[in-house]
């Protein structure tokens, strides 16, 4: 099956300072070589801690930034470099769905107009067909008809979120990109608006880019996972593959901090040594060397390949640990 989407070797590098004569004094490696494919009805989790370069990805994606080398085709068309007037043809079928909906949300607009308004430049439906359409999107994500006309200081987080997830699905999108779209929500909440994806994944054959820093968000919705660590992607692996035997030191770390639903059975957390390093100057070898409970001095020197190390499991180290 041909990939949805596909990126590759994507990169981004911003410049924080140049000298007199333009030369690049600094540069902040945000994400680098990046290749991914994302499969029509897939669900890829992104995940890694803040500052990795996983919100870059999907601003890349999304063509809301240039990247600085690579390449990004969706249905098979290469949309790198596309104007944006040519962007518009394919915009509705790409959308973002945001962390925090209230600031996405116009407070003056009613829902009924913040749904609609991806609707205002199609010509070819009456008022009268737009409002229904606008009804079914709103009972589709869980919101009452009386909410037609109210606005969106009146609601809770998490119906802010379904108005937010209503606003795009009213335009047929294929692909969702979902930048940690329940982590400002209440735990409960989250449990909620997940569910409501995944149906709704399901009911329209949705795509989605799912990004989250925390995996066991990610762990039900999706299909495969990615885990990135400061702008490289370190293990890609379907979902139960990275749970129950993942190959990467961090992506072990990572799930060592992951609640354990059998009650009684206490996992031991990894405590990974200092901070992230700063991807204004990355380590040399592997990125991960200066907090890797594994690292020896090849990692110092060499940067590991990508590998297969099972079909369908990549993962980027030189002594993968056994899950
Ligand atoms: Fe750790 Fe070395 Fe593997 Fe990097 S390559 S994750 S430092 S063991």
């Amino acid at each position: 099956m041909a990939a949805l989407l596909k990126v590759k070797n994507l990169t981004k590098h911003f410049v924080v300072e140049r000298n007199l004569f333009g030369r690049e004094l600094s540069v902040v490696q945000a994400v680098n070589d990046v290749n991914l494919e994302i499969q029509p009805g897939e669900t890829l989790g992104l995940v890694g801690e803040s500052g990795c370069g996983k919100s870059t990805v999907a601003r890349l994606i999304m063509r809301l930034i240039n990247p600085t080398e690579g390449q990004i085709w969706f249905q098979g068309q290469e949309i790198t470099e596309l104007s944006r007037s040519a962007m518009q043809s394919i915009r509705a079928a790409i959308q973002m769905i945001f962390q925090d909906p209230y600031s996405s949300l116009d407070p003056r607009m009613t829902v009924n107009q913040i749904i609609g308004e991806g609707l205002k430049l199609n010509d070819s439906i009456s008022a009268k067909e737009k409002k229904s359409l606008i009804q079914e999107i709103m009972a589709k994500v869980g919101l009452r008809p009386e909410h037609y006309d109210r606005h969106p200081h009146e609601f809770s987080g998490g119906q802010r979120q379904r108005i937010g997830i209503a606003r795009v699905l009213i335009l047929k999108p294929k692909l969702l990109v979902a930048d940690e779209p329940v982590s400002a929500l209440d735990v409960s909440i989250q449990a909620q608006v997940l569910n409501l994806m995944e149906n709704l994944g399901s009911e329209f054959g949705l795509t989605y880019l799912f990004i989250s820093h925390d995996l066991s968000v990610v762990e039900h919705i999706s299909d495969r996972i990615a885990v990135m660590y400061l702008g490289k992607i370190v293990e890609l692996a379907p979902t139960e593959s990275l749970f129950t035997a993942c190959k990467h030191p961090y992506t072990k770390a990572l799930l060592s901090a992951v609640p354990c639903p059998d009650v009684g059975v206490k996992k031991k957390r990894i405590i990974l040594n200092g901070s992230v390093p700063s991807p204004l100057n990355p380590p040399k070898g592997c990125r991960f060397h200066t907090r890797c409970p594994t690292a020896q001095p090849k990692c110092h020197q060499s940067e590991p390949d990508f590998d297969q190390v099972k079909p369908g499991h990549w993962v980027a180290c030189h002594f993968p640990v056994s899950g």
